[in-house]
């Protein structure tokens, strides 16, 4: 009997998890989205949900995936994401990318964000790189990667003499595929956050150097706040090029 009651409430957690899965689960991506209102007070109507995991890139946590449901975007995002990442996969061959979180199932406010709201909004976390090994423990922090510090060298400041770093030169193409792949969606770049006392170490990259001819709206200056929780991941607001949604 003690035996049986110990394994209650595990037992009613997993259903519980379970039962919070079932949306994300059953889900089949069709039809057209439509995202209402703005990043910061908006709405979104027939989400398609982010594969959680392709060839060359995961969704970095199962529990906002299946049970706060954040992994949903706008039809014309979710194409811009996945062919973005297939460009990666020869631009950058052999990395493995993480998406963070994305927008609720329909919409509306989101714990740790601002915006988020209508499916038009992605965080992306950095790509990192200890050494040669891009595979680094730090990605599997889930939404404790949110936490994570950088310093202005780009290193991971979890302990003192920390090797892994950001990964400019991988970050730097991920987002040229992703502003390719938003144009042959009918998308841009409307804004991309990004620490800014790390944009010259992104500048300084090859790709990097592209960034900064296409002239996508990465902001130059941060309120303290909003720059301190844009060093582990950079999050992008899409929008239609005909500015309609
Ligand atoms: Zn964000």
């Amino acid at each position: 009997m003690k035996l049986k009651k110990r394994w209650l409430i595990p037992a009613l957690l997993v259903l519980l998890m379970g039962l919070l899965s079932v949306p994300e689960i059953m889900h089949e991506n069709s039809g057209t989205s439509i995202s209402h209102g703005s990043v910061r007070n908006g709405k979104l109507e027939n989400g398609w949900l982010v594969p959680f995991r392709g060839n060359n890139f995961q969704y970095f946590s199962r529990f906002s995936y299946y049970i706060l449901n954040c992994g949903y975007v706008n039809d014309r995002v979710y194409r811009t994401i996945t062919q973005a990442y297939q460009t990666c996969e020869a631009t950058c061959p052999g990395q493995t990318f993480r998406l963070m979180e994305c927008t609720r199932r329909k919409g509306g406010r989101m714990l740790l964000h601002w915006t988020h709201q209508n499916g038009t909004s992605v965080d992306f976390m950095v790509p990192k790189k200890r050494g040669q090994k891009s595979n680094v423990l730090s990605s599997h922090f889930g939404l404790f990667h949110y936490l994570l510090q950088f310093n202005s060298a780009g290193r991971l400041t979890i302990s003192p003499g920390h090797k892994t770093e950001i990964d400019f030169e991988t970050m730097a193409r991920h987002i040229l595929a992703v502003d390719d792949a938003a144009r042959a969606n009918g998308l841009r770049i409307r804004k991309l956050l990004f620490n800014t006392h790390l944009l010259d170490k992104l500048y300084a990259t090859q790709a990097g150097k592209e960034i900064l001819r296409r002239d996508i709206f990465i902001p130059g200056r941060l309120n303290d706040f909003v720059n301190r929780f844009h060093d582990d991941h950079y999050h992008v607001d899409f929008e239609r090029i005909d500015h309609e949604r």
